[in-house]
């Protein structure tokens, strides 16, 4: 049996794997070592599309494409949708969550059976 850890809506660590997992299909993305957006699915959303169609193709409340992206992160298994980050064009991908395993692991191994 898995040891997993719900971190986010959508994503749990496995401890025993110590990998990042989809909460909702429990498919395996990437080392929770790393950043598990490197195990995700990617979509480089044009924000204008987001607005469509209620107040048209080219609305003026759409950030400019030039200036924004949305990044949307999705899981390659069940394609829930993981993520979604807002980014000037070729920016990195962000690192926003690390985990410190170790004290995760130091926890589970003092948890209780009644949880
Ligand atoms: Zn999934």
């Amino acid at each position: 049996m898995s040891n997993h850890v719900r971190i986010t809506e959508y994503l749990d660590v496995d401890l025993d794997s110590e990998m990042w997992c989809c909460h909702k299909c429990g498919a395996e993305l990437y080392s929770a070592r790393e950043n598990y957006k490197k195990g995700c699915l990617l979509f480089d959303r044009d924000p204008r599309t987001l607005y469509a169609p209620a107040t048209g193709p080219r609305s003026p409340i759409a950030p400019n494409p030039e200036w924004c992206r949305y990044i949307e992160f999705y899981c390659p298994k069940c394609a829930a949708l993981i993520e979604v980050e807002v980014l000037p064009p070729g920016h990195p991908l962000t690192w926003d969550i690390q985990l410190d395993l170790d004290s995760l692991h130091e926890s589970a191994s003092t948890r209780g059976t009644d949880e």
